[in-house]
């Protein structure tokens, strides 16, 4: 029979890779909530309409990346690309709560059909925040700082470059987009055919090109800024200065742009040069036109979301876990206290790995294997005594102790508190 593999662009999480993930994912909830942002948890899949109609038909995910399926009853379900959609469909659906602004924080798995390679999954996991019913640019300096604070906390701030674009209000950047695109058509010949697609649906998104082509072409191309509107330009003022002001270092990146026509003023991206070519760890915006999009309220909104495996990627060892103590009862007998020790150590809060089976040898290498500080071990003439001899497995040196005793023999071994 042919071996099963997990399916192209998936990837089991175990051990040290398992570990950075937790620590990413663990650092993030905790922080998140020091902000304010309640942990919320949508779905996994949503019918296709939450993505269809928030992501927009031009987008990339909706046009090429998205995992749609028809269910057993017929309806049209899309795994989720990202949780913003979710989160705010939740939001006017009133599950969230009534009161202004929702604060939420989520921590999960995304799909995307893309092309795998290094840092670049179909099934990868995201932590985001969301912050739902705020206008005031005081709500996106406190998002950023909340991700800035964040890859602080995982040590890696040192690494990445926070980059910050205005994509103003509609009328600037239909101003914008005008100019824009005056400027590309007559270089329309220059352009990649990805780009001249984008150019026909979606403008803005040929700012985003990699292809060398393209980016000497949008060398020279117009800006936002001399389209900007006294409102959008003190808004994005008021954002700078607030992380200025926080002592956060940005640059301006005039060609940041999220694609989708709901996106509003800020738009943010963490970025760095350790990964490779996919350097992107955490980024958002503001979405002030997204929830009426989807049939709500007008609800302004701004948020980020970060790449679980690729701040994981970043972030260097994480501390081991804790060493468990082993416990090595030789014979029927032993084996039946045994059990019973190994349980009462669990309830003192020890790590405890139970030996199941073999000789002394045997079993002292499994202990060796579970990376074990202790052997808890019980042979025959302990089991005479009442006493059971605990070994260190570094020292190898080695006492026999009471069984009332052990705990506090074992003490030592504790996993810190
Ligand atoms: P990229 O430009 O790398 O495609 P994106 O703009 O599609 O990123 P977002 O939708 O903003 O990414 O998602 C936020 C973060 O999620 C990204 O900055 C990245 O860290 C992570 N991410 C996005 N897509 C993937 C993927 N396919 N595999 C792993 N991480 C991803
Ligand atoms: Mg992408």
């Amino acid at each position: 029979m042919r071996k099963l593999q997990p399916v192209r662009g998936t990837h089991d999480l175990a051990a040290d890779e398992m570990r950075r993930h937790r620590h990413v994912t663990e650092h993030a909830r905790t922080l998140a909530a020091r902000y304010g942002f309640a942990e919320v948890a949508t779905p996994i899949f949503e019918f296709s309409d939450v993505f269809r109609r928030t992501l927009g038909d031009t987008s990339d995910i909706v046009t090429k990346e998205m995992y749609t399926f028809t269910d057993r009853s017929g309806a049209e379900i899309t795994l989720r690309p990202e949780n913003t959609a979710g989160v705010a469909r939740a939001v006017i659906g009133g599950s969230l709560g009534q009161g202004r602004p929702v604060k939420c924080f989520y921590a999960g798995p995304m799909f995307r059909y893309e092309r795998p390679q290094k840092g670049r999954l179909r099934q990868f996991h995201q932590i985001g925040v969301e912050l739902i019913g705020a206008s005031e640019p005081l709500a996106d300096i406190e998002v950023i700082a909340c991700g800035a604070h964040l890859l602080e906390t995982l040590g890696v701030l040192e690494k990445v470059t926070l980059e910050i674009n205005t994509l103003a209000d509609e009328e600037s950047r239909r101003s914008y987009r005008d100019a824009l695109v005056a400027y590309l058509r007559a270089r329309e010949d220059a352009l990649s055919d990805e780009s001249r697609e984008r150019l026909r649906r979606n403008p803005l998104r040929v700012l985003d090109s990699k292809d060398e082509g393209d980016r000497a072409v949008l060398a020279d191309a117009p800006v936002i800024d001399e389209h900007l509107s006294a409102e959008a330009a003190a808004f994005f003022d008021a954002v700078c200065e607030g992380l200025a002001g926080l002592g956060i270092a940005f640059a301006r990146n005039p060609r940041l742009v999220r694609g989708l026509d709901y996106y509003c003023h800020t738009a943010f991206e963490f970025t760095t040069e350790a990964l490779g070519a996919q350097g992107a760890v955490l980024a958002g915006g503001r979405y002030d036109g997204l929830v009426e999009t989807m049939g709500g309220p007008p609800t302004p909104g701004v948020g980020w979301a970060g790449g679980i495996e690729r701040l994981a990627a970043l972030v260097g060892e994480v501390g081991a876990p804790s060493r468990p103590i082993a416990i090595v009862p030789l014979g029927a007998r032993a084996e039946a206290v045994a059990l019973g020790l190994a349980q009462r150590l669990r309830h003192e809060g020890f790590a405890v790995e139970l030996t199941y089976r073999g000789s002394l040898s045997k079993r002292m290498k499994r202990a060796n294997q579970a990376g074990a500080a202790a052997a808890v071990i019980l042979g025959d003439d302990e089991m005479a005594r009442g006493t059971a001899t605990i070994r260190d497995l570094d020292s190898g040196e080695q006492v026999e102790a009471p069984e009332a005793e052990l705990a506090t023999r074992l003490a030592r071994y504790a996993p810190a508190p």
